[in-house]
């Protein structure tokens, strides 16, 4: 039985801690100039990371929350590869050295929205200038509706090492209302072209809290997903944020389930991954026990970045297209979010940062026990701070403590495990910017 603490807890509004501080809380002091000093100051003994953003999707999915574009004419996308080659050549002249790379990931929108051609076309530039070897890690997210076999061939061609689709839910009714149909046949006929191309791994990205959905229809796209062989399940909460992105009020008519529906949707698609052997990864991913991220959690090596919870643990990542956000040991960096203030940007032969912020030491200092807490659901702060106290947040810590969130001894924290869910809350007690920002953001659950 969920308690009325419960549920007011699982709808407080906080970051998913994909960075720390937050976007909202970055700001314009941090432009083009700085993050130029940034990039040259980057260290070459150690891999960075790569993202590529890539904003056109096919149709509009009314729960989306991305950064998007549906493009009527093709001509635009490959203007954007254009734009995104002229960054990638700008970015390569404030480089002071050829970097190497550990990992690379393209994201979206959707980046099979781009022809075979034009993806290789990036791939190639990724490669000139960077040293890209046979250990570095190429991900991308697909969308199945407009994936075809020449494209999984040109994707292994590339160098892609691993894919991700994003599925949602497999109830044809939940699909009709979210404006994403995509049978399950349709999924399995594009894994078979994944496959014959080299790509036998693959994640998916699962939704609950959509219109229509029940346990039964949870359930059912759960074992769908193991029975085609997915390696790796993202399971998120549906965020509804109409007040940024108007385009979700079109899933109100359907009627969006309350918090306590959603908190059981969720329990019962965490019971549902667990049966069929997937284990739960930090709060929101669940992996076959031989996924390197299941390995890497199991040995206290998982980290959190700007796509959730990873393997990767570059300190630097660079990030290329609007609104793509870089971190380097300095602090972040964000692209203009406007495609044509984006390309203005780079037109005008500058790196196209629109806002970021520099790091403090105290900002080192709680992303790391927040992350921490997100990833292993524990932290030590006399082994990872030591010497350091935070009065404001174990005030906080104590009264989460009282509500059976978390536990504390001395200066452990620990997350048990009915409370994995509220990790976000836990965490958000050494955020010392939460007070400060008006930003809404999605429910904790
Ligand atoms: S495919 Fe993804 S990015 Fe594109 S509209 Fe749908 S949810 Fe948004």
């Amino acid at each position: 039985m969920l308690t009325q603490e419960t549920l007011n807890r699982a709808e407080a509004r906080v970051p998913r801690y994909t960075s720390y501080p937050t976007a909202p809380h970055f700001a314009k002091a941090i432009g083009p100039l700085q993050v130029a000093q940034w990039y040259a100051d980057i260290p070459d003994d150690r891999p960075v990371s790569v993202y590529v953003h890539v904003p056109f999707c096919a149709q509009l999915c009314w729960y989306c929350g991305c950064n998007t574009t549906i493009a009527s004419k093709y001509a635009s996308v490959h203007n954007y590869v254009d734009t995104l080659l002229r960054e990638l050549a700008h970015a390569r002249t404030v480089l002071r050295h050829r970097l190497p790379v550990g990992q690379i990931h393209f994201g979206g929108g959707t980046p099979n929205a781009l022809s075979p051609v034009d993806f290789a076309r990036i791939a190639d530039a990724l490669h000139e200038m960077f040293d890209i070897g046979v250990d570095t890690r190429f991900d991308v997210e697909l969308d199945p509706r407009i994936l075809d076999a020449k494209m999984a061939w040109m994707l292994v061609a590339s160098g892609v090492t691993r894919v991700n689709l994003g599925i949602q839910d497999f109830d044809p009714t939940v699909q009709a209302a979210i404006n994403r149909v995509q049978p399950v046949e349709l999924v399995e006929a594009r894994l078979a072209d994944l496959r014959a191309a080299g790509l036998p791994e693959f994640g998916v990205d699962l939704l609950y809290g959509l219109p229509h959905q029940t346990e039964a229809t949870i359930a059912a796209t759960v074992d769908k997903v193991a029975d085609l062989g997915a390696s790796r399940v993202a399971l998120f909460g549906y965020a509804h944020v109409p007040w940024m992105k108007p385009h979700q009020k079109l899933l109100e008519p359907h009627g969006l389930p309350g918090i306590e529906a959603r908190m059981k949707l969720m329990a019962h698609a965490h019971a549902r991954l667990a049966a069929r052997g997937y284990r739960r990864i930090g709060i929101d991913h669940f992996a076959r026990a031989d996924d390197e991220l299941a390995v890497a959690a199991g040995e206290g090596r998982l980290a959190r970045n700007f796509q959730g919870y990873t393997t990767d643990r570059a300190e630097t990542l660079l990030a290329f297209g609007p609104s793509a956000i870089a971190a380097f040991r300095e602090g972040y960096a964000q692209n203009h979010t406007r495609l044509d203030e984006w390309r203005a940007a780079v037109e005008g032969k500058e790196l196209p940062v629109a806002r970021g912020v520099a790091l403090s030491d105290d900002d080192r200092v709680r992303r790391e026990i927040i992350v921490r807490l997100m990833c292993d659901m524990s932290v030590d702060l006399d082994a990872l701070a030591p010497g350091r106290r935070f009065p404001d947040a174990f005030a906080r810590i104590d009264r989460f403590a009282a509500e059976g969130l978390c536990t504390r001894d001395g200066a452990h924290i620990a997350i048990p495990p009915p409370a994995r869910s509220f990790a976000r809350i836990v965490a958000s007690a050494f955020d010392a910017y939460l007070d400060g920002g008006e930003a809404r953001h999605s429910v904790a659950v």
